[in-house]
């Protein structure tokens, strides 16, 4: 027997050349930073207070009920579909029949790869708007499809400030991407990392382009109800969109109960079918009581939906500020739990180095979003913080970023937590 080094007999590699560029997600590997140097998670985003009471003591029932504790049914148990639907017709008028065009997968992840197994071909071209989350990049890749980064920049503000600036699509850009091989347009907006929600004119004129070039669209819109200037706008609603969309969505922001791992897919039959033949191979079913608890969880009333965006939209303010007072250049985030800055006001250009030290210059851990990007370059002066954490919790993290103009070198006040 060969020993495990990484090569196997014949000194081919163990892992398959389709992930060999994909190390340990920056998610898991600055996770693990924080806590060996006990350092303030701004970096993964989840939450650090659990999401409402009733809907954990909805998921305890369940369990005690024996709801869920074997397999559900592969689609999904009828309750949560029934609410999903519900859901997509409440907030956007949008019908879809819960046996044939709903679909419930282990969180968001599964259901993105699961669309993209199921849709892409080896050889095809999937676009992907750049800087992009990052198992885009894996599943697309085991999916044996190529990817097209379309980047988003910053645009030119009103104010001229960073924080007036829209990370905007080109529109010439993504129009040039598309070439005869091009499967599919992956679409994430409320956007991960920018904290970008495209504008109606941009949704419209990609729905345009895929109507025109016969392009299904895969849409992860997880961050929906986390908008914090105007509204969700799902690009299914736009002309010709209902039949060739894939819509994605999950309870893990909405309800602040990230490994509950419930997430959805809404679609087409066809579509559906699809994107089900992969799914049942992936995990075929997962967290059953929790998907009774998240059905209860999609019928609270509106004011819960508002109070969480108003909650987050005042930790973004509270980050922000702090951010921009120690010295960063911040993009105000119109959504999700991310602010991005610009760290070369401090002086600073590569945000993966940048990253990496601010843990032992001020107990604060980040992620640098050039590891979203395929031009590297591009991402390199970027860092993005999570700000779905108490308000003590950030408060902290702002007073120790404070000093961080005094420079690498020096102390920059690290406090012990
Ligand atoms: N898409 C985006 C844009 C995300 O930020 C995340 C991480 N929360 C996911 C998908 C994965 O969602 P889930 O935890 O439901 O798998
Ligand atoms: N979506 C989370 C983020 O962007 C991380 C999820 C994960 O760790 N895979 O921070």
């Amino acid at each position: 027997m060969a020993r495990m080094t990484g090569r196997a007999p014949g000194h081919r590699p163990l892992l398959n050349r389709r992930l060999a560029e994909f190390g340990t997600t920056i998610f898991a590997e600055m996770s693990a930073l924080a806590a060996r140097t006990g350092s303030i998670n701004l970096g993964q985003g989840f939450p650090d207070t659990d999401g409402p009471e009733e809907v954990r003591e909805a998921a305890v029932r369940a369990l005690r009920d024996g709801r869920g504790n074997q397999y559900p049914p592969g689609p999904g148990v009828p309750e949560l579909r029934a609410a999903i639907a519900g859901h997509q017709r409440e907030w956007y008028g949008l019908a879809y029949d819960p046996d044939t065009e709903v679909l419930v997968t282990a969180g968001a992840t599964e259901a993105i790869a699961a669309a993209l197994l199921a849709l892409v071909e080896p050889g095809d071209e999937v676009i992907a708007l750049e800087p992009y989350y990052d198992s885009y990049a894996a599943c697309i890749a085991m999916a044996g499809g190529t990817r097209v980064p379309v980047t988003l920049r910053p645009d030119e503000g009103p104010g001229g400030g960073a924080a007036d600036r829209h990370y905007a699509l080109d529109l010439d850009e993504l129009r040039d991407a598309v070439t005869d091989r091009t499967r599919l347009i992956l679409l994430n907006s409320p956007h991960n990392p920018t904290g970008t929600v495209l504008t109606r004119e941009e949704l419209a004129a990609v729905a345009a382009l895929a109507v025109e070039r016969d392009l299904l669209v895969v849409t992860d819109e997880v961050y929906e109800h986390l908008v914090f200037e105007g509204e969700h706008t799902p690009i299914v609603t736009f002309p010709g969109m209902r039949e060739r969309t894939v819509t994605i969505g999950s309870a893990g922001k909405t309800f602040s109960f990230t490994g509950w791992k419930v997430g959805w897919v809404t679609a087409a039959a066809p579509l559906v079918t699809a994107v089900r033949s992969a799914k049942q191979f992936l995990t075929y079913v997962a967290s059953g009581p929790f998907q009774y608890a998240v059905a209860e969880a999609l019928a609270l009333p509106r004011s819960y939906f508002d109070g969480l965006r108003d909650d987050l939209r005042a930790k973004r303010d509270l980050l922000g500020s702090g951010l921009a007072a120690a010295g960063f250049d911040v993009y105000r985030p119109a959504g999700t739990y991310f602010v991005t800055t610009d760290i070369r006001p401090l002086g600073e250009k590569d945000g993966f180095a940048f990253c990496r030290a601010l843990p032992e210059r001020c107990g604060v851990v980040a992620i640098p979003n050039a590891v979203f990007y395929d031009h590297r370059d591009e991402g390199a002066p970027f860092v993005r913080f999570a700000f779905c954490k108490r308000t003590d919790v950030l408060e902290e993290a702002v007073a120790r970023l404070k000093g961080l103009a005094a420079g690498p070198g020096e102390s920059a006040g690290r406090r012990s937590q």
